[in-house]
């Protein structure tokens, strides 16, 4: 993604938009409010009002400016390609900078990763008491580190493990932080605390260069992103997904288990607009027996995003977001929702309208824990 050194450039940026008005087919957060100011071509006029000195920061603007979840969906629709993400994040770097900002639950974010390591403030755990013994067995060091991310180390530890699991079974060669992984510090650079994220961001490629890591291997899809494209020095990186694929096409995963149902995979923002991996879970989710592949109504490039990164402090919005994907598998016929991100997987499991649909939600992990009878049998959230 394009960065802007300079407000300069960013008001060129800003210019770009011609108020089409097309981004509103496609705003989640304009679908739920139906007001133009939340919508990307709203946000970008306030921003350039604010950029002329015809507007003065008030906490309206701060709300517009923070309920934008950087989905990236107004983008894939823009006909002249605005970087309206891009220019978002830059506009609560400057608030942050001039300390108007952020509100006040995303400073606890900010104050939770910078202390204690993670966004929900907990304290940072050896992996075998959070994973169990197996840990234990890992060698000390190895190239290729697994990275489980804040949000299955400290809610859905059975994912982190069926991961462990997946890979060991593939006898391919890899560690862990066992001392305990601190977050990769994505949030920070997406509320605006850019020089407290490159701060972090040096910290964390110390600890890497110093365990001689060659390749980080993730199952976040915002930390593959973060570590991919916003670390100020570059490193390998491959998601899951990636890594699954390899090791299907060398026969190192098989898929002895089959599983008849409908299935849809819901892309993350993360892994798909952010990161252009949108075929390789399809060929994952395909080669697994018995399974029929059908997309939602809004998949790949047009997915929609399930409200994760405003889940703080709009929770409802958020809310709204994941049901809409939820009820777009429903009316596809899909009996399982794949997904290969945890916090979308944490939205969608937790959505409330969970209780009354025949949908079930699992990550891509526990289904290739399943596809290759890692796992016992196939999990169930409802
Ligand atoms: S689609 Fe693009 S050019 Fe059109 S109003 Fe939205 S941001 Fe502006
Ligand atoms: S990035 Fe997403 S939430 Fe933000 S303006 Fe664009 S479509 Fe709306």
């Amino acid at each position: 993604m394009v960065e802007y050194p300079n407000l300069k450039e960013l008001y060129n940026e800003i210019m770009r938009c011609y108020r089409c008005g097309l981004c509103r087919v496609s705003c989640p957060v304009f679908k739920y409010s139906g007001t133009e100011s939340w919508n990307a071509r709203g946000r970008l006029i306030l921003l350039r009002a604010l950029s002329d000195n015809n507007l003065h920061v008030s906490d309206s603007l701060i709300d517009r400016i923070y309920s934008c979840s950087l989905c990236r969906e107004c983008e894939v629709l823009c006909p002249p390609g605005v970087n309206v993400s891009g220019i978002i994040k830059v506009a609560r770097e400057e608030l942050v900078k001039n300390g108007l900002a952020p509100p006040e639950e995303q400073r606890e974010m900010q104050k939770n990763i910078l202390q204690a390591g993670n966004i929900l403030g907990k304290s940072i755990q050896p992996l075998n008491t959070l994973l169990g013994p197996t840990i234990d067995s890992l060698p000390d060091s190895s190239p290729n580190l697994v990275y489980s991310g804040c949000v299955l180390l400290y809610s859905y530890t059975q994912i982190a493990q069926a991961t462990l699991g997946n890979i060991k079974n593939a006898k391919y060669d890899y560690t862990v932080l066992k001392e305990g992984e601190k977050c990769c510090g994505g949030f920070l650079k997406m509320i605006g605390y850019r020089e407290a994220f490159d701060s972090y961001s040096r910290i964390q490629l110390e600890l890497f260069t110093k365990r001689e890591i060659n390749q980080l291997i993730t199952v976040c899809p915002m930390c593959y992103s973060t570590f991919k494209h916003d670390y100020p020095q570059k490193l390998e990186v491959k998601h899951t997904v990636l890594l699954y694929n390899e090791l299907l096409d060398e026969g190192k995963i098989v898929f002895n288990r089959p599983l008849n149902a409908k299935v849809a995979f819901h892309d993350s923002c993360h892994l798909g607009r952010y990161s252009g991996i949108f075929e390789e879970p399809r060929k994952l989710i395909e080669n697994v027996p018995g399974i029929k592949l059908v997309e939602l109504s809004k998949s790949k490039k047009s997915s929609n995003c399930c409200g994760g990164t405003i889940r703080v402090p709009y929770a409802q919005i958020r809310s709204k977001m994941s049901e809409w994907i939820i009820e777009d598998a429903s009316q596809v016929g899909a009996e399982y929702l794949v997904t290969a991100c945890p916090s979308c997987f944490h939205n969608l499991y937790s959505s409330s309208i969970m209780m009354d649909c025949n949908v079930k939600i699992i990550t891509l992990e526990e289904l290739v824990g399943y596809a290759t009878s890692q796992l016992p049998k196939i999990p169930l959230y409802k």
